[in-house]
């Protein structure tokens, strides 16, 4: 496929965009960005240096001493973020970022803080993003936009799985709740709301493989790439 394109791939917990981006990143050659992982990130630096989410002082003195980067691990080729120098890329899923990260991924100076480095990486195109609110704030103008859906009970099953190796002793019940509570805030905040782009495909992925999905998301790519072609000749 000739002429880098950008997308972008929101939906709400657990619904397996970060599967997907990663596939579909390896396939084309791009580079595959978690947006989530930058609002968890700036939640361990917050929770660690006690900043007050209600003080915006505090917040935005916090938020010029964060530098994050995404950095490809050269065993598992994956890329992995860095909060100030430290490889924080697994800490930052522990529960006690996931209970906090919704409530900072609200606060407006932090939103515009991510979304203007989100917008950097993407300059040069070649990217596949994934979050909440990358097909409606972050790249509104992306040629292919994808929404993933997927039933609660199957979401919650999939986090437990992934976190019940880190952490023998957490409950599917502690998953619900910190699902559904993420879910609310993130799609009842003022700014960037999680929210379906009027131009996204959408993508229920409850009964669906990992194969099934990537050729959706292939198939969707290959049209749009198509069309695009057709638009510049
Ligand atoms: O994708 P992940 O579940 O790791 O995201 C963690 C949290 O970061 C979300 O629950 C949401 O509050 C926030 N987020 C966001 N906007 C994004 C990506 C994530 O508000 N684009």
């Amino acid at each position: 496929m000739s002429g880098k394109i950008i997308i972008t791939i929101d939906g709400g917990s657990s619904c397996g965009k970060s599967t997907l981006a990663k596939q579909l990143a390896a396939k084309l050659d791009y580079l595959y960005i978690d947006s989530g992982a930058m609002y968890r990130a700036i939640t361990l630096y917050f929770l660690r240096n006690n900043v007050d989410f209600e003080n915006v002082n505090q917040i935005k003195e916090a938020l010029i001493n964060i530098t994050l980067e995404f950095i490809v691990n050269e065993y598992s080729n994956q890329s992995e973020i860095f909060l100030n120098g430290e490889n924080v890329e697994y800490i930052i899923r522990d529960l006690v970022v996931a209970e906090k990260v919704s409530e900072v991924a609200s606060l407006k100076d932090v939103r515009s803080f991510a979304v203007a480095a989100q917008q950097k990486m993407g300059k040069h195109k070649g990217i596949v993003m994934d979050g909440r609110d990358i097909g409606t704030t972050v790249f509104p103008d992306a040629e292919v936009k994808i929404f993933m859906i997927a039933d609660e009970a199957v979401r919650v099953e999939r986090r437990f799985r992934e976190m019940f190796d880190k952490n023998p002793n957490i409950t599917l019940d502690e998953i619900k709740a910190n699902i559904e509570m993420r879910d609310y805030i993130d799609s009842h905040r003022e700014v960037s709301p999680l929210r379906k782009a009027a131009d996204a495909a959408e993508l229920d992925n409850t009964n669906l493989t990992e194969k099934e999905q990537l050729d959706f998301a292939l198939k969707l790519i290959k049209k749009t790439m198509k069309s695009t072609e057709i638009e510049n000749e």
